[in-house]
């Protein structure tokens, strides 16, 4: 059992219109520790009829929920933000448990998320609308913007905590209701926040957390004609899959998908940032987000130096338990993921890659594996193409600007890029040039509340965060007045 301060935020049961429920056939799945296998409690195996019920309920609470003043919906949202900062031990211990992550980088994710809701209880009050010049003098055309209505929201087990504040936050400040379903590997956190937002006022109904069956809950969301909305981070294969089965009831989508990011470090950079803009955007969450650097490019000249510089400090970094202090990388989430970088390793060694650190399975068994980096990487291996979603770092090298730019773009994915340079007009020229959502110039770090988070090509549509990210849950609606 999990020590928390406060054990009631431990929840196995689904929460559906305020009410915490088991599954109408009490199925369960259970949810394991990935560090060390145990079973650290269950959750409702839920289908179709559940989540049916759950979209019923929010749309009643929609009703309602809407007509409430900006004001008090913002407050219910700086309170929820306020309790999830108040158990941010017991929800990062949860977290950690359940996914893998050290516990600061855990509380890292809570913390910094929840500040996705402090936004937008904020950026609420500001979903202004428009008055246009009209073409004649007896008309006048002004613009109000509406809650789209019921949202889902589907979310997935790297960020357990923060795909989800970053999704309600702006649906419930617009005055949308929302059903979300968790990944099935990580739903506590889910279930914890479902707990925070009642505590914390959130109308039963308004958010409703159902964990089960992906398949069968997915097509519900998807067919079902009070769902207006469907906010997703995944997979882009699940993406794709939730666009044809949504296309039946029309309805607007935010997809968050995969990526497959270019990590550029030009001759001109501060070698020593660019080492650490790695470590960030490559290691962190032991390389299982979906901004991670996939492919590094480094430039001839500095390629060696580079190199021995990064394995110097992958060298230093600590695996193990989460909860144990220092620890820096945690294990994978499951067999499936340790395979997928066996495979991308392999290949690479196979193709003429060098193996500088790391490559295998570490020591403390399970779902771990070594931090690793391989040399002499080219785009004829498996990890030019594919997100390997693992911790390894393959080094491209590269001669010039502008073969660089046509490598980093030769992907169907969009998400993030970053890239090292102190040189002025390259830092326009490779932004401009860059075929993503989002570029990190010397950092590797650009995740947060006030920037618009999203991706383009097969990395999604739609953007989180900003004030952007409002636009995804309100609908415009046009007043043409006459006869004035
Ligand atoms: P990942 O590879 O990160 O697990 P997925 O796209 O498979 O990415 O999963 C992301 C989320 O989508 C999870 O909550 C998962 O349960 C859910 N999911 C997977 N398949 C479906 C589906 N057919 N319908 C709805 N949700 C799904």
């Amino acid at each position: 059992m999990l020590n928390l301060q406060d054990a009631s935020l431990l929840k196995q049961q689904c929460l559906i219109d305020g009410v915490w429920c088991d599954a109408d056939d009490g199925a369960t799945i259970a949810v394991t520790n990935p560090a060390t296998g145990d079973i650290i409690a269950t959750v409702p195996r839920m289908g179709a009829t559940e989540t049916r019920r759950a979209i019923a309920a929010s749309h009643a609470a929609f009703r309602l929920w809407r007509k409430e003043t900006v004001k008090t919906r913002a407050a219910v949202l700086r309170a929820w933000h306020a309790l999830i900062l108040q158990h941010a031990d017991d929800l990062a211990l949860i977290l950690t448990c359940e996914q893998g992550k050290s516990l600061a980088e855990a509380k890292g994710e809570i913390v910094s998320n929840a500040a996705y809701l402090e936004w937008f209880a904020e950026e609420g009050k500001r979903a202004y609308g428009d008055v246009i010049a009209p073409p004649s003098n007896d008309k006048r055309i002004v613009v109000i913007k509406q809650p789209i209505g019921v949202c889902a929201a589907i979310t997935p087990w790297n960020f357990p905590n923060g795909m989800i504040t970053r999704k309600a936050g702006p649906a419930l400040a617009a005055g949308c209701a929302m059903v979300l379903k968790p990944a099935s590997q990580t739903p506590l956190s889910a279930l914890a926040l479902g707990e925070l937002a009642l505590r914390a006022g959130v109308p039963p109904g308004v958010f409703n957390v159902v964990t089960g069956a992906a398949q069968a809950i997915g097509t519900e969301l998807c067919h079902n004609n009070l769902v207006r909305k469907i906010t997703f981070t995944g997979s882009t294969e699940v993406g794709a899959w939730l666009s044809r089965e949504a296309a039946g009831t029309i309805k607007k989508l935010s997809l968050e998908l995969g990526g497959n990011a270019p990590f550029i470090v030009f001759e001109d950079a501060d070698i020593d940032a660019a080492v650490e803009g790695v470590l960030m955007s490559k290691y962190r969450n032991s390389g299982q987000t979906c901004v991670c650097a996939n492919r590094i490019y480094v430039q001839d000249g500095i390629y060696d130096d580079f190199a021995a510089r990064l394995v110097a400090r992958v060298e230093q970094l600590k695996l193990g338990n989460g909860l144990e202090a220092g620890v820096t990388q945690g294990p994978l989430i499951d067999e499936n993921a340790v395979r997928k970088i066996e495979q991308h390793v392999a290949d690479a060694l196979a193709k003429g890659g060098k193996l500088a650190i790391g490559g295998k399975r570490h020591a403390l068994g399970g779902s771990f594996f070594e931090p690793t980096v391989v040399l002499e990487a080219n785009s004829t291996m498996l990890v030019a193409r594919e997100e390997t979603f693992a911790p390894l770092a393959p080094l491209f090298r590269f001669s010039t600007e502008e073969e660089v730019i046509a490598l980093a773009n030769d992907t169907e994915f969009g998400l993030a890029g970053y890239f090292y340079s102190r040189d002025l007009g390259r830092v326009w020229r490779v932004a401009e040039e860059l075929e993503v959502g989002m570029v990190g110039i010397n950092t590797g770090m650009i995740a947060n509340e006030m920037a618009p988070f999203g991706g383009v090509k097969h990395s999604g549509m739609g953007r989180e965060g900003s004030h952007y990210g409002m636009d995804d849950f309100l609908d415009i609606k046009y007043l043409c007045m006459g006869g004035i």
